[in-house]
Order: structure tokens, then sequence, then C-alpha cells
């Protein structure tokens, strides 16, 4: 059964240089028409599933006018919602305003998630970013003072020329907002980004896991849990729409470059905006057999640091982890543990995460047949 739905809102008003996600620079026009389109593909996919979580991502939701705002809290109107909804939206602080706010709220969303990235005008000006530092302190306090306490800052770190006191600062800001989620990601630089064009390279994998380590040690050591690679929160903030995507759960994706997963299939909607904004909305449909689905289970769960439930699994799958794959040497190896429930990555071990999954499903059972 769904229970989770994103729609994805490709604008921005401004492209940084590291992005490679489906969006658009904001044009009136363009966004009537996206609507539009939004709703039939709304009432083309969506099965009245009462939902527990929306999430309205981008691109940049808050770009739209209060008006356009409006119009797409009207059109999700028609989704069913649970007592327990977690709805979230993104927003940016150069477009956010406490008129939009104040519509988020009246529309029943209690958790924003807001691009931060960096207070450093040098880092921002490499991201090509810019932020207003009190207009960001002056926002997270208008949205706590209207009753969404439950509030998430985004931070991108592993920049060129950064350095750990750098970060540190950083950390203290975003600390000092006494919010209740922090996302962390470190610079991956992508092919068809500004700062791949400018011949930029990532930073060694040495600096980037004394960075990682930083973090994680200075977020734990103020009160924060971290519950996923790169999701660090307060107890009982946790992203619940996040999680079911680590949980392997079934979810709804609409709008431009978005994807679902729903019965035995993955869909992945165009990242053409053209392609949309004339109802061809999937570009590819994936059908899964157990194996795949059991691959999805590992390579998803993995990511959260309490890991997979064993007992779970075997529900899920009618045979153990063990028969599925074939994981003794990753366990001898202390690249993964267990405890009575669960397996999972040490967390000393989380930056060779994408070596212990390939490891992993290199051992499936399907993989050796
Ligand atoms: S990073 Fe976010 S705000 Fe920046 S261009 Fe990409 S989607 Fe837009």
């Amino acid at each position: 059964m769904v229970k989770s739905f994103y729609i994805h809102i490709p604008f921005c008003n401004n492209i940084c240089s590291y992005c490679d996600f489906a969006k658009v620079y904001y044009n009136k026009n363009l966004v009537d028409k996206y609507l539009t389109a939004l709703e039939k593909e709304i009432e083309k996919v969506y099965q009245n599933e009462v939902l527990d979580t929306i999430y309205i991502g981008g691109g940049t939701p808050s770009s739209l006018s209060l008006n356009e705002t409006k119009r797409l809290f009207k059109i999700l109107k028609k989704l069913k919602k649970s007592k327990r909804l977690e709805y979230t939206i993104e927003a940016n602080f150069d477009s956010i305003t406490s008129e939009k706010l104040d519509l988020y709220k009246e529309n029943g969303i209690n958790r924003i998630s807001f691009g931060l990235e960096s207070t450093s005008p040098k880092h921002l000006k490499f991201l090509n970013r810019s932020i207003d530092l009190t207009k960001v302190r002056n926002i997270i306090n208008y949205t706590k003072s209207i009753g969404i306490n439950n509030i998430n800052v985004d931070l991108i770190y592993a920049l060129e020329n950064e350095s750990i006191k750098d970060l540190s600062k950083d950390l203290d800001f975003i600390l000092s907002l006494d919010i209740t989620h922090i996302s962390t990601y470190s610079l991956i630089i992508e092919e068809h980004t500004k700062l791949y064009l400018d011949n930029v390279k990532n930073i060694s994998e040495d600096k980037d896991f004394e960075m990682y380590e930083f973090i994680k040690d200075k977020l734990k050591k103020n009160g924060f849990n971290h519950y996923e690679i790169s999701n660090f929160s307060k107890d009982g903030y946790e992203s619940r729409h996040n999680l079911s995507y680590w949980n392997n759960l079934e979810y709804y994706g609409t709008g431009v470059g978005a994807s679902s997963y729903i019965k035995d299939k993955r869909y992945t909607n165009t990242k053409s905006l053209t392609k949309y904004l004339e109802k061809s909305f999937i570009k590819e449909e994936e059908i899964l057999t157990l194996d795949d689905k059991c691959i999805y289970e590992i390579i998803l769960g993995l990511r959260k640091i309490k890991g997979i439930d064993k007992n779970e699994f075997s529900k899920k799958y009618n045979s153990t982890i063990y028969e599925k794959f074939d994981i003794m040497d990753l366990l001898d190896k202390k690249l993964l543990c267990e405890d009575e429930r669960y397996l999972f990555i040490p967390e000393d071990k989380l930056y060779l995460e994408n070596e212990i999954l390939l490891s992993f499903i290199g051992g499936s059972s399907s993989g050796k047949e």
C-alpha cells in the first residue's frame, strides 16, 4: 500500500554551480502550464490511498508566487491525508517570505526543509548562491513562531579550499538556529554542471573523510542522532518521508524527473520539461523481480545507521538474509556488523559504503547462479 507522495517543482530563481537536479529558471508562463500537467499526472496515477507523508521538493518550491502556491495546494487538496501526516516543503532563503510561510501553515505543512548549504561568502560564491544570514535567522524564528517546529537545514561540505575551521563555523551557525534536522552532503562534481565545465575537482578522499568524521562528532555532541549516512535529527524528528525510501516502501513520485515505486515496478519520469508539458510523463519502467527487490532493500537499508531488520527481511522475502547473500567475509572483516535484530555498517566504516555494497551484492544468490 502506497503511503508516501513526492511532488517535484523544478523552478529555481538561480542555478547553482553544482546542481544536476531536474530544474529550470523560474518562468511564470511555464509554471502555469506545469501545474496543469502536474494536476493531470496526479489524477492519472493516484489511487486515493491515505498518505502518511507528502514531500514537495525541487528545484525550489518557494520560487512559486503566492497565487501559484495557492493553486499547487488546491491541486494537492485531492490527496487523502492521514492524521499523522508529515507534510514537508523545500524552501530557499532567497525566495521565502513570511506570507508564503503563512500559506504553507494554512495548508497543513508541518515540516520545512531549507537550503542553506554554506555561510561563507567565498563558498557561497563558488556554489553560485547568495544568502543573508540575518534573513536566515529571522525566517527560522518566524517559521517556529507560526508553529512549524520541524525544520531541516541542508549543508554542503567538501568544497574546494574549505578548511575544518570553515566547516565548524557553518555547523556553529546551523546549531545556533536550534532546529530539529540537519542534512549534510559532500560535494560531488557531477557532469554537465558549471563546476564540472570549470574543471573543478572533488577534494581528496582523506580530506572528505576527515570532514565527515568532524560533522558526525560535532552534531552528536550537540544532541543530534546520526540516523542515516547524511542525515542527523533530534529524537523523534527523523524524516519519515525519506525513511520510507530507505525502508524500500512504495511511493508515488510526480513531476518532471521524479520516480515512483508501486507494486512490482519502478517508474522514472521524463527529465524533459517539454515532454512533461505534453503529458508524456513516464520515461522508463523497470519491472522488479524478487531478487531485484532484495537488492534495493540492501542498497537503501544499509544507508540507515540502524541497518536492516533481519526478521522483517525474512518475512518480506521468504528467506533469510544469509540465504540470499554470502556476507560472511564482510562480517569477518568487520565491514558489516550485526546484533540480534539488525545488520548494519559500523559507523567507522560508513565512508566505505559503496565498496561494501558492491561486495554485498556481488555475494547475492542470484549473482552466483
Ligand atoms: S541546487 Fe536547488 S536551488 Fe540550486 S539550482 Fe539546484 S535545485 Fe535549484
